[in-house]
């Protein structure tokens, strides 16, 4: 079972995805400057508060928090700020926000989807790999999946904020899976082949650092 609540974190309202699970491993990851927690159904909130206090810092939650990714009438595309407008008021949203390209007005995820599916298609030919769908979807706890049976890659909609640097980063990661469908050093070798600053690049995702 899943949940998304907003915990403070040193004084900073953090949204936390939780996992809730009867291992014991309690593993923390930051996704999309997100935290992603694991815990038992038997843990209070606040014992998660005050762990994931202990664990991150208070200068990492700041940097979490440097740079927000859209603020009333501006929204980061690709890494640089844009102007947008809304067809429903309220808070954002990705289907309802809406930008201007290339002179038409054109919804962020209809615009996000059209970008990945040419780009796909670039580094599809760079690897000598096969045609995948793509979708978008809100995810959380990750940035991206590949469905290596079904040839299909599942990108977090969260992504089309950051460069086109840090993007290509998650696309070859998902494309490497291709060849490896783990996390092991051989896969590893096939990446930095692929993407040789990709732990500069994951790093600046982590943080929220737009490019
Ligand atoms: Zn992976």
């Amino acid at each position: 079972m899943k949940r998304l609540v907003t915990l403070n974190i040193h004084n900073y309202p953090i949204p936390v995805e939780i996992n809730y699970s009867n291992i014991k491993t309690k593993r923390f990851y930051l996704a999309y400057g997100m935290i992603c927690a694991r815990m038992r159904d038997t843990d209070s909130l606040l014992s998660l508060q005050e762990r994931l206090e202990r664990i991150f810092k208070v200068n990492t939650i700041e940097k979490i928090n440097r740079t927000p990714l859209h603020v009333s009438d501006f929204v980061y595309v690709l890494g640089n700020i844009e102007k947008c407008s809304y067809s429903k008021k309220g808070t954002f949203s990705y289907s309802t926000c809406y930008i201007n390209y290339l002179g038409k007005k054109t919804n962020l995820k209809d615009f996000f989807l059209n970008y990945l599916a040419k780009r796909m298609e670039e580094l599809e030919n760079m690897m000598s790999l096969p045609h995948h769908n793509i979708r978008i979807k809100d995810m959380y706890s990750c940035y991206g999946l590949n469905y290596v049976n079904r040839k299909e890659i599942v990108i977090g909609q969260k992504l089309v904020h950051f460069s086109k640097e840090i993007i290509d980063s998650v696309l070859i990661h998902e494309l490497c899976h291709d060849f490896y469908q783990n996390h092991s050093k051989e896969f590893y070798n096939i990446y930095s082949k692929y993407c040789p600053n990709f732990r500069i690049l994951q790093k600046k995702l982590t943080y929220g650092e737009i490019r």
